[in-house]
């Protein structure tokens, strides 16, 4: 072993720094890992760099990155063949430079609470390393020529000793003495794991062990094709992920299998999105549109964030605007602070502008497709409204440019924009004091009655029952002019759309009065508020509805709104119209007995429940059993 050179103290004031790089640098032990192999991927590729400007003219080799462990010595080590260090600059780089840092940090981490606000603006990286070895050895030799190998090891304290090396190769080996609390460290798979999870995409290739190959191995006496069984390096990562090559040069099969390639499991997604931004930030990506299902947060988190091709996090809450949470795919961006904490990430100028850059792009291929090809994006906006109107909801900027291709879809599945939507049914849809009044449903099957109610008076109803509707209506009645928004059953058809036309009644006030009477009785329900309207005569003799404002506010008190909560517990509460022109209105007033009249009354309010799917149970019996004395 080559004699000690020198012995040194580490030029920080702190006594021992290592225990508060254990603690706070990073949560994850596992890090430790990405930040050697992005070590050696930037001495590799600083080699090319010099090779290309002509600085470097030896031969470059194979510059394969090695990660291998030994469990008896319980060491890792991981070894590049890229630019190396003189013994200066070992001395110059890891200890001078990553300490300055480290000790300002520790400086500032005095008088802070939260020291992961501080850390990541430092070059800690090579330090991390202490997170999960007591000793570590570093055996580098430059590539410049004529300069000798140095070794330099270290403890974890604030001493390190320098010596010459034997190595005959170009570049560096840091060699982990794992520590006793780390052995999990020591094993192959987990390490695997962590290199594929990180390192999947780095530039560099990287070697992990071997695995056998099936290769072909000519052909046997009957001409097929014979195999045989080889060693080759197992490779960790592409190289070249998709996101990083022009757009230009890629066909759709190939944004296809690079989504295959994320998420194996997976559904082909709808279409995609290559981000490419050099100014006035980096930003690198392709974000997919899935096929949303309604399992909404389920799908949220799987956007990967990289640096420099360096897998950060899957969390990119803040980074990317919360309605596009629901994309897949990568962002790669060097302008990105990592290891941070989320209050840093927030306030950083970049990350809110690479959110509404994001934000622009995604808006720029929706106009895109829209304008493209109208009839393939209406085949698509079942998929893609929830992300439309997601954003529509939460973003002012969004809505501005949504807004010319969002698409209204009506029961009869034509597909409008809100401009044409308003010209459609501006001529029949306009109450007495000049509002538009937009109708829709939730619910087909159920609002049957009422839909085709609407529809006898030429109205239009459009479908909204996705689980984002509600907000969404919310926000287009603040956005839309003079414009409300109704479902179709908050009121009977002559109602809905208030134009002051009325009806002639046949009934006089009195009897108005005793149809009241006699139906209140009969329902015998005080969340049941009985009117009796002039009415169509083809419309039905009894019509429930529940009031939009009354609908609403329930809810808002479902999905958990602030001020609404108290209406959860409220009784829902519904309007009885009767219709007063109706036959059977005359046909209960003409009654012998008091008991015949509450018997049909309670028929015709039960055949209303009925239509309306609100008919269970013991009331249910009953209406069977009274419609059977009716027939016979
Ligand atoms: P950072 O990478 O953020 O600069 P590090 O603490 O990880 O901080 O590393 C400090 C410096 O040490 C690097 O900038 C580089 O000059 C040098 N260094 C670290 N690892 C290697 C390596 N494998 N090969 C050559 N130089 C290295």
């Amino acid at each position: 072993m080559a004699a000690v050179q020198e012995k040194g103290t580490i030029s920080i004031h702190t006594e021992n720094i290592f225990p508060i790089i254990k603690k706070f640098l990073y949560s994850d032990h596992e890090i430790f890992l990405r930040e050697l192999v992005s070590n050696a991927v930037d001495a590799t590729q600083k080699l090319k760099k010099l090779t290309s400007l002509g600085e470097f003219n030896g031969e470059l080799g194979d510059l394969k990155i090695e990660v291998s462990f030994d469990k008896k010595k319980k060491t890792i080590t991981v070894s590049d063949k890229g630019i190396g260090m003189t013994a200066d600059e070992v001395k110059k780089y890891i200890n001078q430079i990553a300490f300055s840092g480290a000790a300002e940090f520790v400086e500032k981490f005095k008088d802070k609470a939260d020291a992961k606000d501080i850390i990541g603006k430092f070059g800690l990286g090579f330090y991390s390393a202490f997170m999960v070895a007591d000793k570590v050895e570093v055996i580098s030799k430059s590539y410049q020529e004529g300069t000798e190998a140095a070794k330099w090891t270290c403890d974890g304290s604030t001493e390190f000793e320098l010596s010459k090396a034997k190595k005959e190769t170009r570049g560096t080996d840091v060699i982990l003495h794992i520590n006793a609390d780390s052995e999990e460290f020591l094993d192959e798979w987990r390490l695997k794991g962590i290199l594929e999870k990180y390192c999947k995409f780095l530039p560099v290739e990287i070697k992990f062990g071997t695995k056998e190959e099936s290769v072909e191995d000519g052909e046997d006496k009957d001409g097929k094709k014979k195999y045989k069984t080889v060693t080759v390096d197992r490779i960790i990562n592409n190289t070249q992920p998709l996101w990083m090559r022009s757009p230009n040069e890629l066909k759709d099969e190939d944004y296809l299998s690079f989504y295959k390639e994320l998420y194996p499991f997976g559904e082909d997604p709808l279409f995609w999105i290559h981000l490419n931004v050099d100014y006035p930030f980096n930003l690198t990506g392709i974000l997919y549109f899935p096929k949303v299902k309604n399992d909404f947060e389920v799908q949220k988190n799987k956007i990967q964030l990289y640096s420099r091709q360096v897998f950060i996090t899957d969390e990119v809450k803040d980074v990317v605007p919360d309605f596009l949470m629901l994309l897949h795919g990568v962002l790669d961006s060097p302008d990105i602070p990592l290891n941070v904490s989320r209050s840093y990430l927030q306030s950083d100028s970049n990350v809110k502008k690479i959110s509404q850059h994001i934000t622009k792009k995604v808006a720029d291929k929706l106009q895109d497709m829209f304008k493209k090809d109208r009839t393939d994006f209406e085949k698509k906006w079942d998929d893609i409204n929830i992300f439309v109107k997601y954003g529509i909801i939460s973003d002012e900027k969004f809505y501005d440019r949504a807004k010319d291709f969002t698409l209204f879809k009506n029961v009869d599945a034509q597909y409008f924009t809100f401009d044409e939507y308003k010209e459609k049914v501006t001529t029949n849809q306009t109450d007495k004091d000049k509002q538009l009044v937009y109708l829709y449903t939730t619910d087909p099957g159920k609002q049957d009655s009422f839909i085709q109610a609407a529809k006898n008076k030429a109205y239009d109803v459009l479908l909204l029952n996705g689980i984002l509707d509600n907000h969404f209506i919310n926000t287009l009645e603040q956005k839309l002019e003079k414009t409300q928004i109704k479902r179709v059953d908050s009121d009977t058809a002559d109602k809905l759309i208030d134009k002051d036309e009325k009806n002639e009644s046949v009934l006089s006030k009195e009897e108005e009065e005793q149809v009241k009477g006699i139906f209140e009785k009969a329902i015998n329900n005080t969340n049941m508020t009985v009117a009796v309207n002039a009415m169509a005569t083809d419309e039905l003799p009894v019509v429930i509805t529940m009031s939009e404002f009354m609908r609403r506010m329930k809810d808002m008190a479902k999905m958990g709104g602030g001020g609404y909560a108290f209406m959860g517990s409220m009784p829902d509460s519904y309007n009885v119209a009767v219709n007063g022109n109706h036959s059977i209105v005359q046909k209960i007033l003409k009654a012998e007995t008091e008991e015949q009249k509450t018997r049909l009354a309670k028929q015709a309010f039960d055949l209303a429940l009925l239509s309306q799917n609100m008919l269970t149970g013991a009331d249910l019996t009953n209406f069977i059993k009274r419609s059977v004395e009716f027939v016979a």
